[in-house]
């Protein structure tokens, strides 16, 4: 079996499962594999896959499981993936989903599954000033100060307002989470996998607390 971090990071969109994610990628040297920027970047490059859920992301809602697990199935088979492990954000969303993946990830178990918590109305308050550059998907907050065109820091890509970033999308997506999500809570907690993670703090307080959490699952190796 390789080594390396293996994790699947959950939370309510906006609780900064984005910004850790990119963080913990450097810090554990190990690929973030983000669903939503897949899908983004499919609908991006007009593929036939993008097409195919361009308007579901739009709107809000889920693409289909057997689909979504499929792109994951095949992600997985790089070798970046298979030499240092993954990080999973986004993925799984459905006890279908963490079913499948525990079946596709058979030779890169996962070592531990991160629940980071924030109150709803927090993350409502963050969505709404959320951008998000196109390119590699670093987040920022919008301050009320106009930057025409925003480019990255990070690639100088554009930084935009998501299309699921609008309020009734992002009613609609915290609602999804409650439902179809929040039960991979317990799938998780029944299998020993699952770490809490107070989300609310200062992004470093917040990063010292998730990988203090995946150390002690041995995954810091
Ligand atoms: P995210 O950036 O993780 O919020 O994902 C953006 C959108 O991509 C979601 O609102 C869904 O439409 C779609 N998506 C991403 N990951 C999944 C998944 N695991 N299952 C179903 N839909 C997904």
């Amino acid at each position: 079996m390789s080594s390396g971090t293996r994790i699947v990071l959950l939370g309510r969109q906006g609780a900064g499962k984005g910004t850790q994610c990119l963080r913990l990628s450097r810090h554990y040297v190990v690929p973030h594999i983000s669903t939503g920027d897949m899908l983004r970047a499919a609908v991006r490059e007009d593929s036939a896959l993008g097409r195919s859920v361009e308007k579901i992301i739009g709107g809000g809602g889920l693409v289909s499981d057997e689909l979504i697990i499929e792109v994951v199935r095949e992600r997985l088979k790089k070798a970046d993936t298979q030499q240092r492990g993954y990080i999973l954000d986004g993925f799984p969303r459905t006890v279908v989903q963490a079913e499948a993946l525990d079946l596709i990830a058979q030779d890169l178990p996962l070592l531990g599954v991160v629940d980071l918590v924030v109150p709803r109305d927090l993350v409502l308050s963050r969505l709404s000033a959320r951008r998000v550059c196109r390119d590699c998907g670093a987040n920022y907050t919008a301050t009320g100060v106009v930057r025409s065109p925003w480019s990255c820091d990070t690639c100088g890509g554009d930084v935009v307002l998501r299309d699921d970033d609008t309020p009734d999308a992002i009613n609609l997506r915290l609602d999804l989470y409650e439902s179809q999500t929040a039960p991979l809570i317990s799938f998780y907690g029944q299998t020993q996998r699952l770490h809490e993670v107070d989300g609310v703090g200062s992004q470093d307080e917040v990063f010292d607390r998730i990988t203090e959490v995946i150390d002690r699952a041995g995954g810091g190796s």
